[in-house]
């Protein structure tokens, strides 16, 4: 089955949800008036349907191989991707003076969920190449972004990523790729990384790798970690490629799912090392790094938002085509469809409100880092990057565990045909697994919500954000419609378990740590729980307010939202706050 952009969907989300429009009217985005918005929307659906989607299949059976330390992606990939580079979409949000579009983050973001819900495999790749725009922009000389960020924004480079070596994953600090100053001002870099994304492919003339490393009088841990940039092909002074550069892909893993992104071991130094550029200054890379992977980090979150469309999309066409047994009250032979049975009903609007939840969190979170650099008051620059900063890990995690979850659902919904891969009901939830780990896993990103992000400002960040949200309730209760149900009360109460539990945290971060950090996962899930309900709830109101035909339907969704999945906070809030014990006593179940 085929895959539309839910256009409505995205552009409430973005517009109202998001508060993309409110910003755009507060002067915020500086030129950009929003007007080319759905256009730019339309033509992405229409690629992602047309050339995308109908790669995904292939890609998952074709997957890629390695041969004579080459890798080679799925028929139709190459091909592909001049496509969608052709056509300009990897330069939709790049600087104006390097060839990009400069449209905001936030139509990117939507554009991210699109190509990811269309085939998660291909966007993955451009999304990388992203951060390392982020990154070279932000921290790379002049020369650097001379040479490399145009073909790098127009997609005619790609980027790599390579922090993981078998002993550092989530432990980034404990890498051991050397690097050496070399007498031209350039570094000789030696090691071996693990599980690089895209680290060799057939779709592009060149490679700009980002590697960390370590020099030789380098502090230990991450205060002494540098950013290389470091070319498959060296770049001649005119621009033409020259020499392979000393870094090649020595393996590729064989995955769960994302078949078709080709997965990495790449070898630096066996011909004495490979030529490599600092980004930023020396053993200062992880804060280069962090540009990166904030990005990044949204980016997957929004991989999660589209895998989770993808599979819903698919799970509605079913179940109104399967038919088994007959709905309540209907008599006589023959049977109907399944969409009839209300228990299959609750797992489609589950997979449709979740999804909706995540969608504006991540599109929220782009708005905030737009407005973080485009508005002219320092003050809201500051506060939307802290929103931002906030958000960021809640987007990641939250989005990419529903991306999980819907896709779970996706297969159930099958019935058995979800078990068997013709159908592609598996692929999405094989695909949507890895979502979770990489970019730092799940695990480690409530670790920053509740150790960095709620604790920066002793709270200030989440205080402002729920006055907001406790606004939107408000609004709500004063619409006084009927269709609405219990969503107020539902959110109030969801809030108050967000504000109590946050309070908790942040009394124990410093003098009970263990405590807080039993309770980082659970409370990422309230707050996603809570925020996602907020959202649609404004999304609701915003549908109303315009008196939009289908208004209806948001209401509906923004109340079974709040009905059943932000009802979750009261007992997440529990087990944040009553069963640090249970966790921190464990060894005697799980050691003895
Ligand atoms: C398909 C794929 C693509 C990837 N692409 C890239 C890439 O392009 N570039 C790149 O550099 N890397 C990449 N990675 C690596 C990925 O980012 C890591 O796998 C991930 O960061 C987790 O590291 P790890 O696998 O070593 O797990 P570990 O760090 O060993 O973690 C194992 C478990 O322990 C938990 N844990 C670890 N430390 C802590 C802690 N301090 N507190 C609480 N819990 C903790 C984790 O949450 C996890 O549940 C990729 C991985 C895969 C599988």
């Amino acid at each position: 089955m085929t895959y539309r952009a839910p256009i409505n969907d995205i552009l409430l989300a973005l517009n109202h949800g998001a508060g993309l429009k409110a910003a755009v009217a507060a002067g915020h985005y500086g030129d950009f008036d929003g007007d080319i918005t759905e256009a730019v929307l339309e033509e992405a659906g229409k690629f992602a349907s047309d050339v995308l989607a109908p790669l995904n299949r292939v890609g998952d059976e074709h997957g890629i191989k390695l041969d004579g330390g080459k890798v080679t992606t799925a028929p139709g990939w190459p091909d592909a991707y001049k496509r969608w580079t052709d056509a300009g979409w990897n330069a939709v949000s790049g600087p104006e003076a390097f060839g990009g579009q400069g449209l905001p983050l936030a139509i990117n973001a939507a554009c991210t969920e699109i190509w990811s819900a269309s085939n998660v495999a291909f966007g993955l790749c451009p999304l990388l190449t992203l951060s390392a725009i982020e990154a070279l922009e932000a921290h790379g000389s002049e020369q650097l972004k001379k040479i490399y960020l145009g073909k790098l924004i127009s997609g005619e480079w790609t980027g790599t990523m390579q922090l993981t070596e078998p002993q550092a994953g989530s432990d980034v600090g404990a890498l051991r790729t050397r690097a050496e100053r070399a007498a031209d001002g350039t570094y000789r870099i030696k090691g071996t990384k693990i599980f690089i994304t895209y680290g060799d492919h057939d779709m592009t003339d060149n490679i700009v790798h980002f590697v960390l490393a370590r020099l030789p009088d380098a502090p230990a841990g991450t205060r002494g970690i540098s950013l290389f940039l470091i070319p498959k092909f060296l770049v001649n002074a005119d621009g033409s490629l020259g020499a392979r550069n000393d870094i090649h892909p020595s393996g590729i893993e064989h995955k769960l799912g994302i078949h078709a992104s080709p997965t990495c071991t790449m070898t630096m130094g066996d011909q004495g090392g490979a030529i490599g550029y600092l980004i930023g200054e020396e053993n200062r890379g992880m804060q280069c790094m962090f540009t990166m992977m904030n990005q990044a980090r949204l980016g997957v979150g929004l991989e999660g938002v589209g895998v989770a469309d993808r599979a819903y999309q698919q799970a509605l066409a079913y179940a109104q085509e399967r038919r088994q047994g007959r709905a309540v009250g209907e008599a006589g032979n023959g049977s109907d469809p399944i969409i009839v049975h209300p228990d299959v009903k609750r797992m489609l609007m589950q997979m449709r409100a979740m999804t909706a939840a995540a969608r504006t969190i991540c599109y929220a979170t782009a708005v905030a880092l737009d407005v973080a650099v485009r508005a002219k008051d320092a003050t809201v620059q500051a506060d939307a990057a802290a929103r931002g900063a906030l958000l960021t890990p809640i987007a990641k995690a939250f989005s990419t565990d529903i991306g999980n979850e819907v896709a779970y659902l996706g297969v159930q919904v099958h019935g058995g045909m979800g078990f068997i891969e013709e159908t592609g009901a598996a692929q999405h939830y094989r695909d949507a697994r890895i979502t979770s780990i990489y970019e730092g896993t799940n695990g480690i990103q409530a670790i920053d919500l509740v150790t960095r992000k709620l604790a920066a400002n002793d709270g200030a960040s989440v205080w402002s954000l729920l006055d907001e949200l406790n606004g939107i309730v408000k609004q709500v209760e004063v619409s006084n419609d009927p269709a609405f149900g219990t969503t107020a009360a539902k959110l109030r109460d969801a809030l108050g378990s967000l504000e109590r539990a946050s309070r908790w945290l942040l009394e124990r971060v410093a003098s009970a740590p263990n405590d807080a950090l039993a309770g980082a996962t659970p409370y990422l899930r309230l707050f996603g729980s809570a925020l996602g309900g907020c959202y649609l709830a404004s999304e609701a109101l915003a549908a109303r307010s315009e008196a939009s035909g289908d208004h209806g339907r948001y209401v509906t969704l923004a109340r079974f939202f709040a009905e059943n999945i932000s009802v979750q906070a009261t007992s997440l809030e529990k087990t944040v706050t009553e069963s640090a014990e249970a966790v921190t006593g464990a060894d005697a179940v799980l050691i003895g």
